[in-house]
């Protein structure tokens, strides 16, 4: 049997069990990202509540193993998860929920791997500006042989050209998965904005967004969560790897689309072209906090611009910023940071915009 249809009749077993009632219990599962930018997770049960949703302030503190996870040394293993945004959970369905948690030491001290708090603080401080987000994700399918699904063994797919928005067989793969975690988006209530076929084969892309603030980083870690469990459900594997086959073959970013209130308003490209100033000067900071193996990535070649310099440009994808052609045009709107790679942590881009353009708090 091939291993799909494995999977199927196996469904058709559990389901019989899924649909037990759960007397009067949840089953909440504790989201938190790891040492290496990965999600973990874990379940517990919860009594349901009457009348009302579980929110963060409901939830107890729990604990894992940090010594397990790279998070903490084996003499002083627990870290703590603090919740700090609930979901709908559209695998087990209603009642259950997903909850993200912030790693925190027993010491009382943020873990070292908790990026969310202080991205946290400065979105606080700037709340008067209405900072929106909106973060494009690439990302590529692989097989278990750890090259992109549905590559030719041992050798390459025709060349780029027909697999960005790619419609048909040979055009595309997974499909499937793709429209999973787009439902499974919507149902959790993730502002999911769209989702398309990106230019490497096997390579799609989803965007979150616009998110005000703190949200974008818990939403966008939220459908990566998704895209990691449903890709497991599928049987199928997700790389978050910047540049996952070498050469003339387009690499993964997170593009980071920004906006202020002011911006978005009559007159705005006037503080759109302030924050590109602003930016400039923090090119090399920037660039610390937008991921591992950038380098690769950022060549100047397909569709990147230099890591090594800072450059802008409007409707031009060779450049660090891309301001978007509708914008130019209407004089206000928002900018896009074609710089983050796509396994850049939201919490590090989205605070490092923030303090690059608008200074420390
Ligand atoms: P691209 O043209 O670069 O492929 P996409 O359509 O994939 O852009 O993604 C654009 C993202 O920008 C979406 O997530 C969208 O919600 C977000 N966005 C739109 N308007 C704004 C804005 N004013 N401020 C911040 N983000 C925005
Ligand atoms: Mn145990
Ligand atoms: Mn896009
Ligand atoms: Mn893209
Ligand atoms: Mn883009």
């Amino acid at each position: 049997m091939a291993n799909r249809e494995i999977l199927s009749s196996r469904t058709e077993t559990l389901n019989k069990y899924l649909k037990l009632d759960q007397k009067g219990k949840i089953m909440a599962e504790y989201v938190w990202i790891d040492s290496i930018g990965e999600t973990r997770s874990k379940s517990r049960t919860l009594p349901e509540l009457k009348d009302k949703e579980y929110t963060p302030e409901d939830l107890p503190v729990w604990n894992f193993d940090g010594s397990s996870t790279g998070q903490a040394p084996g003499h002083d293993s627990d870290v703590y998860l603090r919740p700090c945004a609930v979901y709908p959970d559209p695998f087990r369905g209603s009642p259950n929920i997903i909850v993200l948690a912030e790693c925190w030491n027993a010491d009382g001290t943020p873990n070292k791997y908790n990026y969310r708090h202080e991205c946290a603080k400065v979105m606080e401080a700037n709340a008067s500006l209405e900072p929106w987000f909106g973060l494009e994700q690439e990302y590529t399918f692989l097989d278990h042989d750890e090259r992109p699904y549905g590559w030719p063994v041992g050798g390459f797919p025709a060349p780029q050209g027909p697999y960005y928005c790619g419609v048909g067989s040979g055009k595309v793969v997974l499909r499937d998965v793709v429209e999973a975690h787009y439902k499974a988006c919507l149902y959790a209530g993730v502002n999911i904005s769209g989702t398309n076929a990106e230019v490497l084969s096997s390579q799609w892309e989803f965007q979150v967004g616009p998110c005000v603030g703190i949200e974008m980083g818990d939403q966008l870690w939220i459908a990566r969560f998704f895209l990691a469990r449903i890709a497991e459900d599928f049987g199928v594997k997700i790389s978050l790897h910047p540049k996952p086959i070498k050469g003339a073959w387009n690499g993964s970013g997170l593009h980071s689309n920004f906006s202020t209130k002011q911006m978005r308003e009559e007159g705005g490209m006037k503080y759109i072209e302030e924050a590109l100033k602003a930016l400039e000067p923090h090119h090399s900071e920037c660039i610390k906090e937008y991921g591992e193996d950038n380098d690769l990535r950022l060549t100047g070649d397909c569709e990147t611009g230099s890591i090594e310099k800072f450059s802008w440009g409007v409707a031009n994808r060779g450049t660090s910023i891309r301001v978007p052609r509708e914008t130019a045009a209407r004089g206000c709107g928002y900018f896009e940071d074609r710089r983050p790679a796509s396994n850049a942590d939201p919490y590090r881009v989205t605070k490092i915009l923030m303090t690059s353009i608008f200074g420390k708090i």
